[in-house]
């Protein structure tokens, strides 16, 4: 059966072999086995259930609480010829019950419901009357306490299965589990006797970066207008901190979208769509962006603020690349960002263990934000994964800089917070150091403390930066509750004693962005861009459902010039080639045709790629259309000739026809099948010479453009 999955990678998604772990997974489920899988975002983890639902007969469940992945996913889908739906509340009645009708008749391979919607007595009506072999939980870690995003439908879905009569197959998905995580969700779901897969939770196309001490606003303007053409998200900690970036990318013309849950559900979903369809370059946005959002060519993901979990913080940096080119996640980090996050988490639901949970989470950021490791060995090292080698690219690993010592701030900084007895917050202490005249200071008589002033020469924003530093480092505590106070600890001794020494590395550079958006754009790639952004708005889908960048960069790069040419492209099966490889092969044939006599639908000709070999060899006497012209005249047909001279097929069709044009002798029979020639030029004088395309449409599929220019040029028709 694995051989049937292998071939509908192909078929169905144009992939030609599995990544790591999706083979043995499906062949696992093919195998009646229930699956518990962990593969970092982007890994690939749809198509781990939906071949096996394809394959397997009656219809899969795909349980997710993301409702418009689940369309994005349909969608895709069913542009690939899978019969798919879903269920969700963006449905109205009548679509959900036409749905709920049709899944009853077995229409679909797969159904994807969101959790909330399938109450008891949903489920159990499905569940009698539909054959389904598998279901599929993505986003599994939902299930667990322990998860950084725990949903009690999901502990409700856990019950219904155990008790299903007939209980299919249980596989679940997830990218982000610790160890505890992943037993926890093993054992609510009660999966029977799993394969466990993990992947690793390295993502190699990422890089990341830990910024300090940078202007945040100028850094993130240069960022953003350094990355002209690029698709990117910048999430910051509050609605208002959103409204703020906003406000500032808009003004330096950055097209930007704002997204937040203070704004109407019509707003966001527009600014999202927006997003989507690539008008809008930028979303700044809460963390209620992005549960669901699986556009792939997210180039890069840049925290305005720390994130209170590094679960959240690698699953939002984890939005950049999903398509798998290189992409980049920045944080900015204030130290005293940790104060919003641990407000936040006072602020939030949850009860005392919940929220010593949290906080505990919390301080694990914040020694991601400081740590002079390997940011992805971090990482990877937090989800229990050990023996990763160091990404050679985030800031850690590029950083180059020789630590500064900081002995005497230190000693500045905590000799007074032992004076102040553990009774103050940072700002207070941040005060005293400052010299400042605020009143209650005054009143507490803390100007009289020998520390008073110590550090006036700093603004009072810095010293708080230098305590909060201080406590990632474990040299000061903060106590818990809503007024935290600042005491000394243990660490602190040391230095105070002067036996230790504190060194601090400052870091406020990203490298250069690397990611291949502006590397790698030919006239031909971007002409197939915009063919596909027109497409796609016609179609209404945004871009990247037709191709990824990847695709589109691959077909400019290999040229193809057949079905099977595009076929052999990854990301290319079956559904697409047929649908939209004669518009791609046109507008191939367009552009390399050089010296066709035909203009070409996208103008920049004159920049079409020189492949190697396509002008004159060294040492050649005589151009080399001509010289392609005496191995056709010697017998040999374009491919062979193709062949020999190491030049693409396309490349010597124009040659030939270069040849005609220039009133060389050539045998047109040869170039022109005697049954089409009459065809073409009927189909010609009714559509005209101006695009080739309208007049490939007129004829049957197995007509060349080879042929169509043979005739153009044998019959003097002339573009206009
Ligand atoms: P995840 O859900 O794990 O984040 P997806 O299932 O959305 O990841 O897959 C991420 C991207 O990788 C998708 O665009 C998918 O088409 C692509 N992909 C998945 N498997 C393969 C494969 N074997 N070869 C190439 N691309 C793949």
């Amino acid at each position: 059966m694995i051989e049937q999955a292998r071939e509908a990678l192909k078929r169905v998604y144009g992939y030609d072999s599995f990544r790591k772990g999706q083979e043995e997974i499906i062949a696992g489920i093919l195998n009646g086995r229930d699956t518990l899988a962990i593969l970092p975002t982007g890994g690939g983890k749809s198509i781990c259930y939906q071949i096996p639902s394809m394959l397997l007969p009656g219809t899969s469940l795909v349980i997710s609480p993301l409702i418009s992945l689940m369309k994005d996913q349909v969608d895709a889908l069913r542009r690939v010829g899978v019969p798919a739906a879903f269920l969700n509340s963006s449905l109205g009645a009548a679509e959900y019950r036409e749905v709920v009708r049709s899944s009853l008749q077995g229409e679909y391979k797969l159904l994807y419901v969101a959790p909330e919607r399938l109450d008891a007595p949903m489920f159990q009506t499905l569940s009698e009357q539909l054959a389904i072999p598998l279901i599929a939980i993505d986003e599994a870690h939902c299930v667990s306490q322990w998860g950084h995003d725990f949903r009690p439908s999901y502990r409700q879905l856990a019950g219904w299965i155990a008790r299903m009569a007939n209980r299919p197959l249980v596989a679940a998905f997830t990218a982000t589990a610790t160890n505890e995580v992943a037993r926890d969700i093993s054992e609510m779901l009660k999966l029977r006797d799993p394969g466990v897969y993990v992947t690793g939770f390295a993502r190699p196309n990422l890089s990341l970066s830990v910024v300090t001490g940078a202007q945040k606003k100028s850094f993130l303007e240069r960022f953003v207008a350094d990355r002209k053409e690029q698709s990117g998200i910048v999430y910051a900690a509050t609605r208002k901190e959103v409204e703020n970036v906003y406000e500032l990318l808009s003004r330096s013309g950055v097209q930007a979208g704002k997204y937040h849950g203070g704004l109407s559900d019509a707003e966001r979903a527009e600014t999202q769509e927006r997003f989507r369809f690539d008008d809008i370059r930028v979303m700044v946005a809460t963390n209620a962006f992005g549960m669901g959002i699986d556009k792939p060519n997210v180039r890069y993901v840049l925290h305005w603020q720390m994130t209170g979990d590094i679960e959240s913080y690698y699953q939002e940096a984890g939005r950049a690349g999903r398509d798998g080119e290189e992409s980049e996640c920045v944080l900015l980090f204030e130290p005293a960002d940790m104060q919003v996050q641990r407000f936040l988490i006072e602020q939030g639901a949850g009860d005392a263990d919940r929220k010593a949970i949290q906080l505990s989470k919390l301080h694990m950021m914040m020694n991601y934000s400081r740590t002079q490791r390997c940011l992805q060995q971090f990482i990877v090292d937090y989800f229990g994964e050990t023996g990763v080698a160091a990404c050679g690219k985030c800031s850690s690993c590029l950083d180059k800089s020789e630590p500064v010592n900081r002995t005497d701030e230190a000693k500045m900084a905590l000799s007074c917070v032992g004076r102040m007895k553990g009774r103050f917050g940072v700002t207070m202490v941040a005060k005293v150091l400052k010299g400042s005249r605020d009143k209650r200071l005054l009143e507490f008589g803390l100007d009289r403390l020998s520390t008073y002033g110590l550090m006036k020469h700093l603004p009072e924003k810095e010293i708080a930066d230098w305590l909060y530093w201080l406590v990632s480092e474990g040299y000061l505590r903060l106590s818990e509750g809503q007024y935290p106070v600042v005491s000394l600890t243990a660490n602190a001794l040391p230095v105070l004693e002067g036996r230790e020494m504190i060194m601090q590395r400052v870091r406020a550079t990203v490298r250069q962005s690397s990611a291949s958006d502006n590397a790698a754009s030919t006239p031909l790639f971007e002409a197939l861009r915009q063919w596909r952004k027109e497409k796609a708005a016609a179609e209404g889908v945004p871009p990247f459902m037709l191709f990824f960048d990847a695709t589109i960069r691959e077909i400019a790069n290999v040229q193809p010039q057949t079905t099977e040419e595009l076929l052999a492209v990854k990301g290319i099966g079956a559904a697409k080639a047929d649908k939209y490889g004669g518009e791609l092969i046109a507008i191939i044939q367009s552009f390399i045709g050089e010296g066709l006599p035909l203009g070409s639908d996208f103008p920049p000709k004159q920049t079409a790629p020189n492949r190697s070999g396509g002008s004159r060899a060294s040492g050649e006497e005589q151009p080399s259309h001509v010289t392609t012209l005496e191995l056709f005249q010697a017998g040999q047909e374009p491919g062979d000739i193709a062949k020999e001279r190491g030049l693409s097929r396309v490349t010597v069709e124009g040659h030939l026809i270069r040849c005609a044009d220039e009133g060389l002798d050539i045998d047109f029979s040869r170039i022109i099948p005697a049954d089409q020639e009459a065809l073409i030029v009927a189909a010609i004088e009714k559509v005209g010479t101006e695009k080739l395309r309208p007049i490939k449409d007129e004829l049957p599929e197995d007509v060349s453009f080879f042929a169509i220019h043979g005739v153009i040029s044998k019959y003097g028709f002339k573009s206009s």
